[in-house]
C-alpha cells in the first residue's frame, strides 16, 4: 500500500508487503539516525508535535527523525499551553495548525480525538497515542526491533510463542503490536495480566480470527515459561483508576533477574515499549535485568528514530529519493 498522503491512525492499516518497504527504508536511515551520514530531503518542511498527554521516547524521536530528514519541528505540550484551556476543540486546533504545517503528529488522551483531527486537518496526522487506544508508531518499531532480533538469533516469528504480560487492558502499545503480530502465521500469544487488566476482547478475537492460539494466564511465572518473546508493559496508572487499586492481591508480576533465569529460554527476546516503572515494589520489568543479553529494550527505543524517519519518508511521498540523496557526515557522536 502506498503510505503517500495518508493518516496514519491505527496499526490495522499496515500488511506485511507495506512493512517490508517501509523497513527497508528504515535500514537506509539507521546511519543517518546515528549521524554517520546526513540527508536533508526535507529542507523546508515543518512538523507540528503537539503532544497533550506526557511523553518523552515519542516526542523526542519523532522531533529527531524529522529533525535528521533536515525538517524542523514546531510544538506544543499538555494542554495548559495550548488554546484547548481556552475551549477550543481537537477539530478546530488541527484545522489551524494543519494550515502551518506539512504534517502532524498528535497524542492526546481522548481516544477519538487523532480520527477527528485527521478529519479536520488539511496535513497529514500520525497517531502518537490515543488515550487506552492504540499506539501505531510504537508497534511499527516494535515489530522491526523483533524482526531483527530474531534473525540475530536466526529464528523465525512464525510459529513462535509470545507472552504479553502487565496492563493489557489499557497499554495501548500492546492494542497496537498484537495487530501487527497478527499479520504472521501460526502465533501462540500468551496474555499475561491479573484478571481485571486482561485485554479488550476486540484485540483477542482479531488474533483468533487470523488463525493464532491465544492463552490468559494470571500467573506471571507459568505465562512466560518457553516464550520467545516476552514484552513486558507498565501498568497505565494514569488511565487504569480504580483497576490498580485493584492491584493488592492480584499476585506479583514484577519481572526480576531471577524469573527470567528461571523461566525463560536462552533465545528469549525480552521488549518494553518504556517507561518502565522503577520505583521499589513496582509490578514492571525490573532494574536487576539490566545486564541479561536478552534484554532488548533499547535496541527497541534506538529503533524508534529510523523507523519514524522512515514513516515520515513514505508518508510524505520521498522514500525513493533518500539513496541517491545520503552523503557522509564529517562528525559522528557515536
Ligand atoms: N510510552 C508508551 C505509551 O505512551 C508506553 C507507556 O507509557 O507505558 O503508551
Amino acid at each position: 500500500m502506498d503510505l503517500t498522503g495518508q493518516h496514519i491512525l491505527s496499526s490495522d492499516q499496515f500488511d506485511l508487503e507495506t512493512l517490508d518497504a517501509l523497513y527497508d527504508t528504515a535500514d537506509l536511515l539507521v546511519s543517518v539516525a546515528k549521524g554517520r551520514q546526513l540527508i536533508r530531503i526535507l529542507e523546508g518542511a515543518v512538523l507540528a508535535s503537539l503532544f497533550f498527554e506526557p511523553s518523552t521516547r515519542t516526542r523526542l524521536s519523532f522531533d529527531a527523525a524529522f529533525m535528521r530528514l533536515g525538517g524542523a519541528v514546531s510544538h506544543t505540550t499538555g494542554v495548559v499551553f495550548s488554546s484547548i484551556m481556552k475551549g477550543a476543540s481537537i477539530a478546530d486546533t488541527a484545522r489551524v495548525i494543519s494550515g502551518y504545517a506539512d504534517v502532524m503528529v498528535i497524542r492526546h488522551e481522548d481516544e477519538n480525538a487523532i480520527v477527528e483531527s485527521a478529519q479536520a486537518s488539511l496535513v497529514p496526522v500520525i497517531n502518537g497515542g490515543n488515550g487506552a487506544g492504540e499506539h501505531p508508531t510504537q508497534a511499527l518499531l516494535d515489530l522491526y526491533t523483533i524482526r531483527s532480533e530474531f534473525q540475530c538469533l536466526g529464528r523465525e516469528i512464525n510459529g513462535s510463542r509470545v507472552a504479553l504480560v502487565g496492563d493489557l487492558k489499557y497499554g495501548r502499545t500492546i492494542h497496537s503490536l498484537i495487530k501487527l503480530l497478527s499479520l504472521h502465521q501460526n502465533l501462540t500469544i500468551v496474555c499475561v495480566s491479573p484478571p481485571h487488566l486482561t485485554c479488550p476482547q476486540v484485540y483477542l478475537d482479531l488474533a483468533a480470527k487470523a488463525g493464532h492460539r491465544i492463552e490468559i494466564c494470571a500467573d506471571l511465572c507459568t505465562g512466560i515459561a518457553g516464550c520467545d518473546l516476552l514484552y513486558a508493559t507498565r501498568i497505565q496508572a494514569e488511565r487504569a483508576g480504580e483497576d490498580v487499586l485493584n492491584l493488592a492481591g492480584s499476585g506479583d508480576f514484577r519481572i526480576t533477574k531471577a524469573k527470567l533465569n528461571a523461566y525463560c529460554l536462552p533465545h528469549c527476546v525480552v521488549m518494553h515499549p518504556l517507561p518502565r516503572d522503577s520505583r521499589l515494589g513496582a509490578q514492571d520489568l525490573a532494574e536487576d535485568t539490566k545486564a541479561d543479553p536478552r534484554l532488548a529494550i533499547f535496541r527497541q527505543s534506538d529503533s524508534g528514530v529510523p523507523v519514524r524517519m522512515a514513516l515520515f519518508a513514505h508518508v510524505l511521498g520521498i522514500a525513493k529519493k533518500i539513496a541517491p540523496s545520503l552523503k557522509n557526515s564529517v562528525w559522528s557522536s557515536k
